[in-house]
């Protein structure tokens, strides 16, 4: 049985990673700190014996017993409202963290695939985003500890990759959606959602002119399993390009969910993308990979699961 090794295992993405590997007929080992993740999300393979967790921080030393074919590292907080209020501990898990797993795969001769992001790309000036793209970063702004952390966590792989010949992964993750997102990550998606559910107005940032392009996550757990099988070792963009603004997108949130609130406007964010899409050219190339699942099918599956939620997790909302 081949052993991969999870980060950020109790995640939104890591969770999904969980079950993928599972049903593919490997032994998983979960590893989290809970930090912005929830035991609720992997509960269910507590009782399967080809399934360990681990509660551990891996911005300190990482040791995992035995052998390990692949480790994915998704440890890190994602959201905007989390990354501001823990930014040393993102700043120390895109490095110090990706160094350990790093050290990690060396050791155990493991191949290794990192989650990068689109923010790697910060406000970009080249739309849409081609891996070639250098981006467009403040290193200094509130964004700057999650995106500088990630490309930090691109230059060490790929050091790792040419001076010790490790066998490195990396996907650059677009916005991705789907069930198990934390209704109070602050994201855009569970935000309109926990709103329309609570009959709320709808919060746009800005004139909502901002644009996003949505993943459903089979999709983009499809495009990340599809990278790591492959042999192409450079950064690949796994996202949805479908580019829609925000304003638009609540008008659909708003119709989807059939809420009788409105929108209501607060001012953007400092250093929010005014653009994002990827463009996905190599995905379909080199991975034979394109996502599936339209933004009405991938929304309505996310609703049905945060209607699931109780009315305490339906209140415990930074908004
Ligand atoms: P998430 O917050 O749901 O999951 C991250 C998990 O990492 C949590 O369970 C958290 O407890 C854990 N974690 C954080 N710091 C840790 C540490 N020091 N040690 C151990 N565990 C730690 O976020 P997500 O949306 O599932 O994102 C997962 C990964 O994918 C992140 O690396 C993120 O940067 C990347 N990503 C996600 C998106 C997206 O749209 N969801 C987009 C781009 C990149
Ligand atoms: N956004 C919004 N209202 C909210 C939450 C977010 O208008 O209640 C906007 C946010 O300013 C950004 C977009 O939605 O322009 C996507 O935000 P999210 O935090 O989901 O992702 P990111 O900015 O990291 O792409």
């Amino acid at each position: 049985m081949k052993r991969v090794l999870i980060t950020g295992a109790a995640g939104f993405l890591g969770s999904h990673l969980c079950d993928r590997f599972i049903d593919e007929g490997f032994h998983v080992i979960g590893m989290d700190n809970l930090i912005t993740g929830d035991l609720k999300n992997i509960e269910h393979l507590f009782k399967l014996p080809q399934f360990e967790f681990y509660h551990h921080d891996v911005t300190k030393f990482v040791h995992v017993a035995g052998e390990l074919d692949y480790i994915l590292h998704f440890a890190s907080p994602a959201s905007p409202i989390d990354y501001l209020k823990i930014p040393i501990q993102t700043l120390k898990v895109g490095a110090l963290g990706t160094h350990n797993l790093l050290g990690l795969a060396k050791e155990k001769g493991a191949r290794i695939l990192i989650a990068s992001t689109s923010e790697i790309y910060g406000d970009p000036l080249v739309h849409p985003q081609t891996e070639e793209y250098y981006g467009n970063v403040n290193t200094i702004g509130p964004r700057g500890v999650y995106d500088e952390a990630k490309r930090f966590q691109e230059s060490i792989t790929m050091a790792y990759h040419r001076f010790h010949g490790l066998d490195t992964r990396i996907v650059r993750i677009f916005n991705t959606y789907g069930p198990r997102m934390r209704l109070n990550d602050g994201r855009v998606i569970p935000a309109f959602m926990g709103q329309a559910l609570r009959g709320e107005d709808l919060t746009v940032f800005g004139d909502g002119s901002q644009t996003r392009s949505f993943c459903y996550v089979d999709d983009e757990i499809e495009g990340i399993y599809r990278l790591l099988m492959s042999d192409y070792t450079m950064p690949v963009n796994i996202g949805n390009p479908h580019e829609i603004t925000i304003r638009d997108f609540a008008e659909e949130i708003i119709k989807l969910t059939g809420t009788d609130q409105k929108i209501v406007y607060k001012p953007l964010p400092k250093d929010d993308p005014m653009q994002r899409q990827p463009d996905i050219t190599k995905a379909k190339e080199i991975l034979g990979w394109e996502p599936k699942v339209g933004r009405e099918e991938g929304m309505r599956k996310t609703f049905d699961y945060f209607k699931t939620l109780s009315k305490e997790e339906l209140e415990k909302t930074e908004h």
